[in-house]
């Protein structure tokens, strides 16, 4: 994988990595806090709703109290009389004092004044609790309490808030001449009034538990659900719960503020990602590249592409520097490697006692695709010395070797500098000349028997000695039939060396291919050439015999 992509996928990583982070953050610290903010908000709201009922008994209690510990009152339970009432209890006293019961009960238990608001003198599930005498076991004897003497009692018509208060004297001694009743319903509208009052709106409900706890609930995004619970003076097993429904508008900004923060931290996040990705691209891997980029064009090549030094004053500067320095070391070991290596090729592909190239070089340039071109003609000529290991046995090896090189320089004044010369082996040459039609080709074989013929060889030029040649000459049409074809090519050339060997000597035999040898199929011995010239398949080419006198 490259190093842009790596550091693209690092960035992306780190991202991905930064994003989940500040989202984990919000999930598991910011979210709960909020909820926690929100959650005492609105158990807030439930203490002021049951602050704000207690406040309504509590005023309730107070005027009770004014009015039963008041010699009036005290005289009037004892002996009912029309100017208290009609000085203190017309019927607007009750929406005076916002009161739906006012109850004066004397010691006998007997009502001695009982005054209700529509609100309870319509409903006749609860007459039956002011019927004019009481007993000692009466609801509202038991409850309140002497200690508790306010609370919220609960009738078949509804709860009521209700105070009681003995009647005493102004002096609030006694003996207590029976009670003073103050009570209020728990009505739509006393809510709505309280709602309103504290700015909180509220339902109450009587439910049956024994205990209820505040509690928050949150239905979803825009409310929540709040209860809690007052107890009933006169029930164990069933309360007044009071709920509160309210919007989250708390929560909603928190959620908007979260939102708009994850965007410009997205937003930022992306920035700095596409900031330092360009910015360490820049500053390491282009670098790191054009380095790399000139040390694979440097080996392209072979080490005479010249470094480019960074100008920069960091470690890659110092990285560049030395790379510079080595390639300039490497240029020369390389040059000098090369040249060895060019020299250690070329003693492997010349022979030493001539100079000329060897079989290794043959084989090597036979089997290079491009040694073959379309619609090429070619001449193979095999030459051998004759009667060479007379000269030797006359003159010495030492002379033998004269003879040889002096052969090889005969050889390359009669051949063109593109003919490749081979010396195959002992008194042997191969010469392969393309462009070469057999016409030429055989003026090629005579003009060197003839400079051979008439050479004088030897330390002190004084004695002849004569060449065979073998020639081969075929029109070569593509580059896969040379590569595949060449060995067998070589062997009608050796052929053909053969027959000038056999027919006297000091003389050259060729053959020219006619049409089977294009088709890859080859004559492998004497005998199938005999044949072949038969069916005019190989032409044969010689200086003075027709093929019925030659000796195969
Ligand atoms: P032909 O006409 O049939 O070719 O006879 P020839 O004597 O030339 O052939 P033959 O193969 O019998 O002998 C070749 C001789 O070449 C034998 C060997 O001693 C000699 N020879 C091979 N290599 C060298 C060399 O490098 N230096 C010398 N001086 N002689 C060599
Ligand atoms: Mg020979
Ligand atoms: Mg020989």
């Amino acid at each position: 994988m490259k190093l842009s992509k790596k550091l693209f996928l690092i960035q992306v990583t780190f991202f991905i990595l930064l994003m989940s982070g500040v989202v984990l953050t919000i999930i598991i610290f910011v979210l709960p806090e909020v909820r926690k903010i929100e959650t005492q908000k609105h158990l807030d709201s439930l203490s002021r709703v049951e602050q704000a009922l207690t406040n309504e008994l509590e005023h309730l209690a107070v005027m009770a109290v004014d009015w039963g510990e008041w010699d009036d009152t005290y005289n009037y339970s004892i002996s009912p009389n029309t100017t208290y009432e009609s000085s203190n209890l017309p019927l607007a006293t009750l929406a005076d004092l916002e009161i739906d019961l006012l109850l004066i009960l004397n010691k006998q238990n007997n009502v001695v004044w009982k005054m209700t608001s529509d609100a309870l003198s319509n409903d006749e599930t609860i007459s039956p609790l002011f019927l004019n005498r009481w007993n000692a076991q009466h609801p509202l004897l038991q409850h309140p309490t002497e200690i508790a003497t306010q609370g919220i009692f609960l009738t078949k018509a509804g709860p009521l808030l209700i105070a009681r208060q003995r009647i005493l004297n102004s002096q609030g001694e006694g003996p207590a001449q029976g009670y003073l009743f103050f009570a209020k319903k728990l009505s739509q509208s006393l809510t709505n009034k309280i709602a309103d009052k504290i700015a909180t709106p509220f339902s109450t409900k009587v439910v049956t538990s024994s205990e209820l706890v505040p509690s928050l609930t949150f239905i979803d995004n825009n409310q929540t659900h709040a209860q809690s619970s007052i107890p009933l003076i006169n029930s164990d097993n069933q309360v007044i719960q009071i709920d509160i429904f309210q919007a989250r508008p708390f929560y909603l900004q928190a959620l908007n503020a979260i939102t708009y923060s994850l965007v410009a931290i997205l937003l930022i996040g992306i920035i700095s990602c596409l900031v330092t990705y360009f910015l360490l691209k820049n500053i390491l891997i282009n670098p790191i590249v054009l380095l790399q980029k000139q040390a694979e064009m440097f080996k392209k090549h072979d080490g005479n592409q010249p470094f480019k030094l960074l100008k920069r004053s960091d470690e890659l500067g110092q990285l560049s520097s030395s790379f510079v320095s080595m390639a300039k070391d490497l240029s020369k070991d390389w040059g000098k490697l090369q040249q060895e290596k060019k020299d250690y090729r070329d003693a492997s592909y010349t022979d030493v006692l001539t100079g000329l190239k060897n079989r290794r070089y043959l084989e090597d340039y036979l089997q290079a695709p491009n040694t073959w071109v379309y619609d090429d003609e070619w001449a193979f000529f095999t030459i051998d010395l004759d009667h060479f290991k007379a000269i030797n046995d006359r003159y010495g090896h030492d002379v033998g070797d004269i003879t040889l090189q002096q052969f090889s320089e005969l050889l390359k004044k009669s051949c063109r500098d593109k003919d490749i010369i081979i010396r195959s082996g002992g008194e042997e040459f191969i010469v392969l000349c393309h462009q070469t039609s057999s016409d030429m080709a055989t003026i090629i074989a005579e003009r060197l028997r003839h400079e051979v013929e008439n050479f004088n060889f030897g330390r002190e030029n004084h004695f002849k000695i004569t060449c065979s040649i073998g020639l081969f000459i075929i029109q070569i049409y593509s580059r896969e039939y040379g590569l595949k074809h060449w060995n067998s090519m070589l062997k009608v050339s050796d052929l053909a060396l053969y027959a000038a060997k056999n027919n006297g000597r000091n003389t050259w035999v060729g053959l020219e291919c006619l049409e089977e040898c294009s088709e890859g199929v080859y004559p492998k011995e004497g005998i199938d050439i005999q044949r072949w010239l038969s069916e005019k398949k190989l032409k044969l080419l010689t200086l003075n015999k027709s093929p019925e006198e030659f000796c195969w």
